[in-house]
């Protein structure tokens, strides 16, 4: 029986990272960018103003308020998209919209509410209200990014600000991480497909739906090879049509049972078995190898087993695929609200539930913790990790919770 950690580090040495692919930034949301961008201008490109109102000097409005105005002559009006074709001069202002370009001579904004304008012998003038310093109501150029400056990092999932700063930067298109392709064969002579009728003895395949959506939820393409019986045969031709994948689970089989056959037939099959049984509950029958040099895992038949274990192992090698940066930040340590009795030398992944309360996380079980028990991990929205070492863990004490997404 290997450790959790020593299992996990086995597994992601034999887990390469996927080529990438380029893709439109329509379609480039929660995928993997496999490239540094740089950015080859600044944004904005020029100063420009942050508000409607009147591009003036500074110096010249000192000191105005509204009981006593400065009144400056209007020159031009700007709108964002325009070039400025005059340069302002002492006692000047020019009209300008949000986003215009700021013009030569001026060095801040006055806003509109903060102005009256009016006409005197037959020229526009403006009376400012108020005062301003140097630079106010102005975005300076580059204030948001620098020209080459590194603006998004490789490895990073996409998120709509990330996609908005790829169109300013006039990208239309990014390269991005292959979506790995994982199959999924469920087994067993128990289990049925979903639709099928259910009858005496038999069970759906609840595990070929949470692993699905399981590999949908880290970015990988699911394909469904459905159910195998336990016959040496049909397992070993629907093994042969995971072959094209970068991954391959199946469920189930892997225990000590009379018909649980999966791991002779990958051994049959020629399949590099690195490890068979984790010191862990639940997920302990997992075994691991690599098939025709494709990474496998047989996972265990009991669906909370399936999930937790492909929760370890099977999504960091899917974000390993991806290149994907792991981020620890949904693990937190938090009081333990009620006594935990274990089995030493196994790591315990408890399906519970988090909260953040009074400035701490508090955390309880979420129901019974059967491996068949598939509710709780529904009601869960966390896992309590308690280290192999532990026997009794104390009400009070701090463990830590790994955050289901
Ligand atoms: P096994 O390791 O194949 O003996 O499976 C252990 C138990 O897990 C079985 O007795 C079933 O209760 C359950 N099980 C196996 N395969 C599935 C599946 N595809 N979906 C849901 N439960 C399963
Ligand atoms: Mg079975």
């Amino acid at each position: 029986m290997i450790k959790v950690e020593d299992a996990l580090h086995a597994v992601l040495k034999s887990i390469k990272t996927l080529d990438s692919e380029a893709v439109k930034l329509t379609d480039a949301l929660e995928r993997v960018l496999a490239e540094d961008i740089y950015s080859d201008s600044n944004i904005p490109a020029f100063n420009n103003s942050a508000m409607d109102g009147y591009a003036v000097k500074s110096s010249d409005i000192k000191g105005a308020s509204k009981n006593s105005p400065k009144v400056l002559e209007v020159i031009e009006s700007l709108k964002a998209g325009d070039v400025p074709k005059k340069i302002l001069k002492d006692n000047q202002a020019i009209r300008i919209m949000t986003g215009a370009p700021l013009p030569k001579g001026a060095d801040s904004v006055v806003m509109v509410e903060e102005t009256k304008k009016t006409r005197s012998k037959g020229r526009d003038i403006v009376e400012i209200y108020r005062s301003a310093k140097s630079g106010e109501n102005v975005r300076k150029a580059g204030e948001d990014i620098k020209i080459g400056e590194q603006v998004l990092e490789k490895g990073i999932l996409l998120k709509s600000a990330h996609i908005g700063i790829l169109a300013s930067l006039g990208l239309p298109k990014i390269k991005v991480a292959r979506r790995p392709k994982v199959a999924i064969l469920a087994t067993g002579d128990e289990v049925i497909d979903v639709d099928q009728k259910l009858t005496p003895g038999k069970l759906r395949s609840s595990n070929t739906y949470t692993l699905y959506s399981q590999i949908i939820n880290c970015g990988g393409i699911p394909k469904n090879l459905g159910i195998s019986r336990d016959e040496p045969h049909r397992l070993e031709s629907k093994l042969k049509e995971g072959l094209d994948c970068d991954l391959i689970l199946t469920s189930g089989g892997v225990s000590v049972g009379d018909y649980d056959l999966v791991k002779f037939i990958l051994a049959k099959m020629g399949t590099n078995i690195r490890f068979w049984q984790v010191a862990m509950r639940p997920g302990k029958p997992l075994v691991f190898g690599l098939i025709k040099g494709i990474p496998i895992f047989g996972l265990p038949g009991n669906p909370v087993s399936s999930m937790v274990s492909f929760e370890v192992f099977v999504k960091p090698s899917i974000l390993k695929m991806l290149g994907q940066k792991i981020d620890y930040k949904n693990e937190v340590d938090a009081v333990l609200e009620e006594n935990i009795v274990k089995k030493k030398g196994l790591m315990y992944f408890l399906r519970a539930q988090t909260r953040w309360e009074d400035g701490i996380y508090l955390t309880r079980t979420a129901g019974p913790q059967g491996s068949a028990i598939l509710k709780s991990m529904a009601l869960a929205n966390s896992l309590i990790i308690l280290p192999e070492e532990e026997e009794k863990v104390e009400k009070g004490v701090r463990v830590t919770v790994r955050f289901l997404d």
